[in-house]
């Protein structure tokens, strides 16, 4: 009912209006030709295809002018929005406003675009000028009608008086001229929804721009502050684009405007490209693309810079026609990256999508292809926003996959610094340490010695170098192969570290773990161990502990194996002050250990074969046996008496021409070494067989004689030749052995000895009671007479431990039917002695030095 009433009321409203019309026609014959809107009770109506223009395209014509100009020279606007692009023109506007409502309605004249420099508007009521004003974005704010971002000019509608509306506007940049006739009510209402969307979307860029901002200012990434610039840009573009700006922060400053307008659009390209090219890192992705953006970077940097000289609409059409084809490049860097694999390009191309299909909706519901409504209206606002939100996200999700890519990448390194630790550890220990058992080696061994000498800390002031020699080894080596032989080893070395029961006498050659290694084992027969000692009878003390503990066999395979330890020692600094020589010492003397009875050894000089005396002597003594230059001393073994010569003991001399009177004990253990002992013997068997056919009566004459000639095939051969020229019985030659001697070779020395007695000759072992010989092997030996060593002899009348081993000795061997010749009998008391102890034979000072050849006719002599 009550629709009807009002469908009835607005037909009746109409055809008043409609008669109204046609009587006031002839009066306003001159304005008939206005394009008429009649305003109802609509909320606003679209005036753009309703009003005509005129094109005024020198700026030049007057209100007056347009008022009165033909009505041929208006045209109709066609389009909802008029638009006429970039143009220097000034276009005027008119429309006739009715009031089609009975009653007087309030209303508002819109222009929706801020940014027109200038517009003026004219109403005209019954040809009376009712309200003009002069406004744009090129004047104050204050100077606006109403204050409102957008143009706003109020009318008041009688509803029988027409209002004729003039508008011109003028402006640099794209004159497009939105106009729409208003309710004044109803633009309240809808205003106010539209600045509540438009303060949530500025809240929230802001909100965006300010926490991404203090994300850069904490973690300093570039894309940061690129993201901050281009979300700052774009919602200084939005705002400026939309009024804001102008109306809140800059009202009094249409510079301001303008130049925010000119710089928006350029910074907000330039910061797009930068953030695109560091987000995406196309320096290491797309070098092309890196250098494409890279320059559209430049070029907008050069707009902002041209938008202080440049006029405004050059300007600003460079940086919008720039705009284009650069969005577009970065739309399509964005995909491509992705499609490279780059996880992080899928928030990026999506932001970017959001951003241009926001664009694309507004520009399609601005052409009429898609309906207005609040989704198309803010499109724009919601595609940006909505880019600006997902590269938010996009950062901070760059930002996370990057951390755990740098923990990851941090984490590798140090499993591989770890690793390569490891290896190198490895490397290290087998590099220093011997396969067979894992001690240290000659390399470990050295660098510690090294230390001792030279580390300020671990520096020594003395210290013993301790070489264990294994003679024996090669032989099993031999007979039971190189891997029996390495698990005897490995048994062996077992042993070592039962040895160290005072770590304080033993210097640890290496520390592992927290475990000391105090053996190394230096080469496939030499052990080393270092001791703190250096004091002679110390060391032979701990040498001889270690030689009994080491020498118990070894267990393998139900045999019990000798293996031959033998143990060499040289001390620093009495033997050598670095690290080559301690060694080389240590190893002539384990070589000379080999050979003594206790099988150790410390270094001396002279035991060393290679010292430089040694070496000159060496050669020097083959050439004195070939010049004829030793010289033989002669040393009487009296019976019972003083004068009963027994025999004459020849004793080598050498008077060196420049080292002067070498004795025999130094070169004859050179004679032995060097392979000079054979000439060497044979020399003094001739020489005394020569010298003896001048000794007054025919005493036995007693040679010594080393092992090394034992070992020789032809040595019996040899001596039976000599005696067979001297035509000297066999029976008046006597040859001394140590017992030392047989003791290195026992089979051979048992033998050659008995060879030597099937001939006659008469076996002497000398040196009694100084070797570790067992009685057992003498009792084989065709022994015709003992000497009992001179160091027991010489003190016997002071000390009664040396009288009972000499008392004990003489019965022994008296017990074994061998003679026995007291050595060293330095006085007449000992000579006493020893006859009461029923001693065969003396030798010694007290009866006679050694003396020349010619002094023995002589001593004779005064003897006799
Ligand atoms: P040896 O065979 O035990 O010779 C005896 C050594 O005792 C000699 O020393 C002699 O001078 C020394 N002597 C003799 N009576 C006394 C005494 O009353 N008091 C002291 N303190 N010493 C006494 P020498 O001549 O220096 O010979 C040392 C060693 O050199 C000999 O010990 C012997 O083993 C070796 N030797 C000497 N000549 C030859 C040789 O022609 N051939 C071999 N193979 N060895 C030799
Ligand atoms: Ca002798
Ligand atoms: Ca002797």
């Amino acid at each position: 009912m009550k629709c009807l009433v009002r469908a009835v009321v607005a037909t009746l409203r109409l055809s008043l209006l409609a008669s109204m019309a046609l009587l006031v026609l002839p009066a306003l014959a001159a304005q008939q030709e206005m394009p008429t809107v009649y305003m109802g009770t609509q909320d606003a109506l679209g005036l753009g295809n309703r009003v005509e223009y005129l094109e005024d395209p020198s700026d030049s014509l007057s209100l007056e002018a347009v008022m009165a100009s033909d009505t041929a020279a208006w045209q109709t606007n066609k389009s909802d929005t008029p638009n006429f692009g970039y143009s220097d023109s000034a276009y005027w506007f008119r429309v006739r406003l009715v009031n089609a409502e009975l009653r007087a309605l309030d209303a508002l004249l819109a222009i929706h675009y801020p940014l027109l420099d200038h517009i003026e508007l004219y109403m005209f009521e019954q040809g009376q000028l009712i309200f003009d004003a002069v406004t744009g974005d090129t004047y104050p704010f204050a100077q606006r009608p109403l204050r409102h971002r957008d143009f706003l000019f109020p009318i008041t509608l009688h509803w029988d008086v027409p209002v004729d509306v003039y508008i011109k506007v003028r402006t640099e940049g794209s004159t497009q001229v939105p106009i729409t006739l208003w309710n004044a009510k109803q633009f309240g209402l809808i205003d106010q929804d539209e600045q509540l969307i438009k303060a949530l979307y500025y809240g929230m860029m802001l909100l965006l721009v300010v926490y991404n901002l203090f994300l850069f200012l904490s973690i300093r990434e570039r894309p940061y502050l690129y993201y901050v610039g281009l979300a700052s840009s774009l919602l200084v573009l939005m705002a400026g684009a939309h009024g804001f700006m102008f109306q809140y922060v800059y009202p009094a400053s249409p510079y301001l405007q303008k130049l925010v307008m000119l710089l928006a659009v350029p910074s907000t390209m330039l910061f797009a490209s930068l953030f695109a090219t560091f987000f995406l890192r196309l320096d290491r992705n797309a070098p092309r693309l890196y250098m494409l953006l890279s320059a559209i970077s430049l070029l907008f940097l050069a707009c902002i810079v041209g938008a202080f000289f440049l006029p405004y609409d050059t300007s600003t059409r460079i940086s919008v026609f720039l705009a284009i084809p650069a969005s577009l490049v970065i739309m399509f860097v964005g995909p491509y990256a992705w499609v490279k694999g780059q996880t992080s390009a899928r928030y990026f191309t999506i932001a970017w999508f959001f951003l241009l299909s926001g664009i694309f909706v507004g520009a399609a519901s601005k052409f009429g292809f898609l309906p207005r409504n609040a989704f198309t209206e803010y499109s724009i606002s919601w595609g940006s926003a909505l880019e600006a939100i997902l590269l938010s996200f996009a950062l901070a999700d760059r930002f996370n996959r990057e951390r755990i890519a740098r923990y990851q990448a941090q984490r590798d390194r140090l499993q591989a610094i770890e690793q390569r630790k490891h290896i190198e550890q490895k490397l290290y220990h087998q590099a220093t340490h011997q396969p067979v058992d894992g001690l240290p080696n000659m390399v470990l061994f050295q660098q510690r010695v090294h230390r001792l000498l030279h580390d300020e800390d671990s520096r020594q002031t003395q210290f013993t170098v301790v070489f264990i020699h294994l003679e024996r080894l090669l032989e099993i080596n031999k007979t039971l192969g190189h891997a029996n032989a390495d698990i005897i080893l490995s048994l062996f070395s077992r042993r070592l570290p039962g040895m160290v029961d005072n770590p304080k006498v033993f210097i640890p050659v290496s520390e592992e773990e927290g475990q000391f290694q105090y053996f190394a084992h230096l080469e496939g027969v030499i052990y080393a161990c270092l001791l703190q000692a250096v004091d002679a009878s110390e060391l032979k003390t701990q040498a001889l502990r270690m030689h009994e503990a080491l020498s118990v066999p070894v267990e393998f395979n139900s045999m019990k194996l000798d293996l031959g330890v033998s143990i060499g020692m040289a001390s620093f600094p009495q033997h050598g002050r670095d690290i080559a020589t301690l060694i080389r010492h240590a190893r002539v003397a384990v070589d000379c250990a080999d050979g003594h009875p206790e099988h150790i050894a410390l270094y001396h000089d002279d035991i060393n074969p290679y010292s430089a005396r040694r070496l000159t002597l060496m050669g020097e003594l083959s050439r004195a046996i070939q010049d004829d230059t030793l010289e033989l001393y002669y040393q009487p073994i009296v019976r019972k008496g003083v004068r009963d010569v027994e025999a004459f003991e020849a004793l080598l001399r050498w008077d060196h021409p420049s080292l002067g009177f070498i004795g025999p004990d130094e070169f004859i253990s050179l004679a032995e070494k060097t392979g000079l002992m054979r000439s060497l013997t044979y020399w003094v068997l001739e020489r005394c067989l020569k010298d003896s056919q001048s000794f007054a009566d025919t005493p036995k004459l007693s040679i010594n004689i080393s092992v090394v000639n034992l070992q020789e095939t032809d040595f019996v051969a040899r001596v039976t030749e000599l005696l067979r020229r001297y035509e000297f019985p066999p029976q008046r030659l006597i040859c001394e052995i140590t017992e030392t001697a047989v003791m290195q070779d026992p089979a051979q020395s048992i033998m050659r000895l008995h060879e030597l007695a099937a001939l006659g000759i008469q076996i002497a072992i000398d040196d009694f009671g100084t070797g570790h010989s067992s009685l057992s092997y003498i009792r084989e030996l065709p022994v015709y007479e003992v000497k009992v060593d001179r160091s027991f002899v010489m003190h016997m009348t002071q000390r009664e431990n040396d009288q009972m081993i000499v008392r004990t000795a003489i019965n022994l061997c008296h017990d074994l039917g061998y003679k026995v010749v007291g050595e060293g009998v330095e006085d007449d008391a000992t000579l006493s002695m020893l006859e009461a102890f029923g001693c065969d034979y003396a030798q010694g000072y007290h009866i006679a030095r050694p003396m020349r050849v010619r002094d023995v006719a002589a001593w004779q002599g005064s003897e006799s």
